[in-house]
């Protein structure tokens, strides 16, 4: 498993390869602009090639993007829909541009409406921007499970897929601290069986893409979005040892979006707990197996 972390792209592309190897990434997210801003970086062929390169020569495997936080492709509002639609876009080019493993998708807030028009225009939103694009998957992310947004549970995400027209480029991003948030067990062997049990009938083992790897503040089933560092939350150190052996996540590459020691984001000796965790959780699999 690739494990890595959500890294600044600050001053430029190029950081990010930096800032990542210096947490020891082997797989990175970026936002492919500022977060809190619409307009799009203008990035040249140039800083697309200097990108590619840097990650050959460094461990880092693999890179996602996450959309910018202004997107909400549920949203009715037609001024809003078009920026988002051109935000979105951009992001997938970019992925194209970048070679990355795809672009996670927050499927979007109901804001009063109703869920089911919501639905299928998030779904045309994203099948857009698939279709202005060429390569780059989308990649729709669980959400903590509050009413108010889509994506709360594998049947509703499987739905978005379908009405999104269920192309090969539609993938899925499964972060542990919204799973525990909206109530599916993390923390034990059997409890992530299931929820890979329940995610392989509703949507498929085939299309999960990346995992988001997060402890929550809150407790299971709170519905509140709150990351806290691995191990210091209600997932803890020995659900993440089951969580991240679970056999069927094993191809899946992995990023720590954590609030970090100082509030600046996971570190290195985060990154490398992370990993430590997960072998161990191998190792148990294993020993519990070879007892038997
Ligand atoms: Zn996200």
């Amino acid at each position: 498993m690739l494990i890595g972390a959500h890294v600044s792209t600050a001053g430029g592309l190029l950081n990010a390869v930096q800032r990542g190897t210096e947490k020891g990434c082997e797989a990175i997210q970026i936002f492919n602009q500022s977060p809190r801003a619409w307009k799009p970086t203008a990035y040249t062929e140039e800083d697309f090639a200097a990108f590619k390169e840097a990650m050959a020569d460094s461990k880092i495997q693999s890179v996602v993007i996450h959309m910018i936080y202004l997107i909400n492709p549920a949203g009715s509002d037609r001024t809003l829909r078009r920026k988002s639609l051109a935000s979105l876009t951009h992001a997938m080019r970019v992925g194209d541009a970048i070679d990355a493993a795809g672009v996670v998708i927050h499927p979007g807030a109901l804001k009063g409406g109703e869920r089911e028009p919501a639905k299928k225009r998030s779904a045309q939103m994203i099948a857009d921007a698939l279709s202005d694009s060429e390569r780059c998957p989308a990649l729709l992310e669980n959400t903590a499970g509050n009413e108010a947004l889509l994506g709360r549970d594998f049947a509703e995400l499987g739905d978005l897929i379908d009405l999104a027209g269920g192309g090969a480029r539609l993938g899925l991003c499964i972060d542990t601290c919204h799973l525990h948030a909206s109530g599916y067990d993390v923390r034990s062997k059997a409890g992530v069986e299931a929820l890979v049990d329940e995610m392989a009938a509703d949507v498929g083992v085939n299309r999960l893409s990346y995992l988001h790897v997060n402890d929550s503040r809150d407790a299971c089933g709170s519905n509140r979005d709150r990351h806290a560092n691995i191990g210091e939350g209600e997932i803890g150190k020995g659900g993440f040892r089951a969580f991240l052996s679970e056999p069927r996540l094993q191809g899946t590459p992995a990023v720590l979006e954590t609030p970090g020691p100082d509030g600046q984001g996971s570190d290195r000796a985060e990154v490398s707990l992370a990993r430590r965790l997960w072998r161990e959780g191998l190792r148990s699999r294993k020993q519990g197996a070879s007892r038997k």
